[in-house]
């Protein structure tokens, strides 16, 4: 029988590319999302990709009655939960509607699953619950910390999690650790669209590139790296949407419960990122060093073995490839969107 997979904050960047991934592999899929940094067009452009209605329902996490009727209109397999706030600065502004949506919002979903004996979960994790002290490759079991309040809010989320399992070993939990997200899918309709000016490099460079920014800002050179700018280990979000699959597959298939990294387990540099752009849009983009921006280490990137082992999942996208459709998703579906 199909399997039918709850989807919080699936209409936002990495949840609209993981619902594609879970329809290509059959799952069916109901999509919960309230909004607050996402456009109710991605529910006709995910229509458009894969050929069926997109199956909706606005709501809020904090919400307790409309999650409950959402629970208790469908009887799901596995929840997979990206709704969130995610932005760091505006977490350190505004700690606790960190902690509201972050650590209530999963509790929340923990506890309307175990009403409803629901007893699988996908979490998004990040990178950043690494204490900033681990020497790359980051390895699974390397010590924990938290640098702003956005961190702090994974890492609590990964505790409760641990408790929940313990207390409940029927709950099985695939908590993935991301690194670097970036790129679009293939068909231009969907991809990353931030609010407000881009903290990330990616997106930064992307308006860069299409005029909307004069030049790229590289924040330091002088790290102790090979050209001095900082390295990351960026990973195409349609990679990452299918370490989704793998991580459901572990969980529904085999009953087995998982902490990983997702990335490419490969560093690239801000210069690496800013050279492949300007290949992929055509010209040389404009960028101007300033000093190294607060609290940023040198580089970070994934230790792959435990994904490879556990899931069995490999990456098969490089960074031309994240630029190339980061590039086509700028000229095409964001700009009518
Ligand atoms: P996003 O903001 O694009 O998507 C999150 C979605 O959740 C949005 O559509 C938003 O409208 C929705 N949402 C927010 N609060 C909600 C609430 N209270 N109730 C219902 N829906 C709500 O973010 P993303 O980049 O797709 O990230 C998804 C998850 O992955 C987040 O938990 C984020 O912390 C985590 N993550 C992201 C990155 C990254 O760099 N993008 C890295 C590591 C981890
Ligand atoms: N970075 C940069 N200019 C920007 C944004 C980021 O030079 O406008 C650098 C940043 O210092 C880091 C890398 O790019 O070395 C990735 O930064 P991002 O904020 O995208 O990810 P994170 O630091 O959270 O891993």
């Amino acid at each position: 029988m199909t399997q039918k997979i709850l989807l919080t904050g699936g209409l936002g960047y990495i949840g609209s590319h993981t619902y594609v991934e879970l329809i290509a592999a059959g799952y069916d899929v109901v999509i919960v999302d309230n909004l607050s940094n996402s456009k109710l067009s991605v529910c006709d452009r995910l229509a458009k990709i894969t050929g069926q209605e997109t199956s909706f329902i606005q709501a809020d996490i904090l919400d307790r009655s409309a999650l409950s009727q959402i629970f208790a209109k469908d009887a799901f397999d596995a929840v997979i939960h990206f709704a969130g706030l995610k932005a760091v600065g505006e977490s350190v502004e505004k700690p606790l509607d960190y902690m509201q949506v972050n650590v209530t919002g999963l509790v929340n979903i923990l506890q309307e699953m175990q009403t409803a004996n629901v007893n699988a979960l996908v979490f998004s994790s990040s990178a950043t619950v690494y204490d900033v002290s681990n020497v790359s490759p980051l390895k699974e079991g390397m010590p924990t910390g938290y640098t702003n309040p956005y961190g702090y809010t994974k890492l609590v989320c990964e505790q409760i999690l641990a408790q929940a399992t313990h207390a409940n070993p029927e709950l099985k939990t695939g908590i993935l650790r991301y690194f670097n997200p970036a790129g679009a899918h293939s068909s231009g309709l969907i991809g990353e669209d931030p609010r407000d000016i881009p903290n990330n490099l990616m997106p930064y460079i992307s308006r860069v590139a299409s005029g909307e920014y004069e030049f790229v800002r590289i924040w330091g050179d002088d790290y102790p790296t090979p050209d001095g700018t900082g390295v990351r280990d960026y990973i195409h979000v349609d990679d990452l949407a299918t370490g989704h699959v793998s991580s459901l597959h572990a969980l529904l298939d085999k009953g087995e419960s998982h902490l990983v990294n997702l990335g490419r387990g490969q560093g690239y540099s801000v210069m690496d990122v800013l050279n492949a752009y300007s290949r992929a849009c055509g010209r040389e983009l404009p960028h101007q060093i300033l000093p190294r921006r607060a609290g940023d280490i040198a580089q970070m990137y994934a230790d792959v073995e435990q994904a490879k082992q556990v899931l069995g999942f490999e990456v098969c996208r490089d960074m031309d490839a994240m630029c190339a459709t980061s590039w086509n998703w700028i000229n095409t579906g964001a700009k009518d969107g």
